[in-house]
């Protein structure tokens, strides 16, 4: 009877110390998902961007699990903006960046070259990419950020989006069409769609605006209950499995193919190109 080779470990605490010594020798690369716990309408779970985030990282490390190491995932992010909304967890800017950064450092610490923060929450991206740069400064590590939430950045799957959707411009931003069509796929029980309903509260002026096809100039974030009613930005009531599944599917494939290629850049030297400070004996006028 053929019998399964057990499969290879990809959930970074899942090995020993002895085995993390064998797979420094073969450098994959280490993810660090960071998300959050916040209100997704009345439609959707506190744990929407966490259940995405962990749903698209977990299934690449599956299938690709010689290129990843998976940390476990930092569950909070930067809320504070959506406290209005009972049940989210607001976590200080300085202590996010810090704390993030933290965690980085220390697998960069044991040796490790190629650190990738995946963020799944809008506000946490300048907070992954912060953390990301602290990490290159403070140890030379080759580390940096993306969000495969392509409610928080479309960039991995615009193609899939742009021929699937069928919510006008403004109707993928939060708890929106994407993210509850992902939810209808990864996990149906949390979706009442009895609940969906749009909310296009926002403001779309020529210099700002969500989801449009022009990139927004203004980058704000107000409080969110100022503008929406129902912890909505955009339209859940035409969000599908089905699309879910399809959205599921390229990002997984593209993000794999990400961490491949970001595995495949070199740790270059630094050259210092201050000129040599001058011998003592040489004098001076100082
Ligand atoms: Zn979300």
């Amino acid at each position: 009877m053929a019998v399964n080779p057990t499969p290879m470990k990809w959930r970074y605490d899942e090995l020993s110390w002895p085995e993390m010594a064998e797979a420094l020798a073969r450098q994959p690369v280490i993810i660090l998902p960071v998300g959050t716990v916040e209100d997704h309408g009345r439609h959707l779970a506190l744990n929407t961007d966490n259940t995405i985030l962990e749903g698209i990282i977990h299934e690449a490390a599956r299938r690709a699990p010689g290129d990843m190491l998976v940390l476990p995932t930092i569950p909070y992010g930067l809320d504070e903006h959506h406290m209005d909304f009972p049940g989210t967890i607001s976590i200080n800017i300085h202590t996010l960046i810090d704390y993030v950064a933290d965690v980085a450092i220390s697998v960069a610490r044991h040796g490790f070259t190629h650190i990738l923060i995946v963020n799944g929450h809008g506000s946490n991206a300048p907070v992954a990419d912060l953390a990301a740069r602290k990490t290159v400064i403070e140890t030379g590590a080759i580390c940096a950020s993306m969000s495969p939430n392509a409610a928080v950045d479309p960039a991995l799957v615009a193609d899939v989006l742009a021929e699937g959707r069928r919510s006008a411009p403004g109707g993928i931003a939060h708890a929106c069409e994407y993210e509850t069509s992902m939810m209808l796929y990864l996990r149906p029980d949390l979706v009442d769609m009895s609940q969906a309903a749009a909310d296009f509260g926002q403001v779309t002026l020529k210099y700002f605006n969500w989801d449009h096809d022009r990139p927004s100039v203004l980058a704000w974030q107000d409080w969110w209950s100022r503008f929406s009613k129902l912890g909505v930005a955009g339209d859940p009531t035409v969000a599908t499995a089905e699309f879910g599944a399809r959205l599921f599917e390229v990002t997984v494939e593209r993000f794999i193919e990400l961490v491949r290629e970001f595995r495949t850049i070199r740790v270059r030297p630094r050259v210092d190109h201050h000129p040599a400070p001058r011998p003592a004996s040489s004098g001076g006028d100082l």
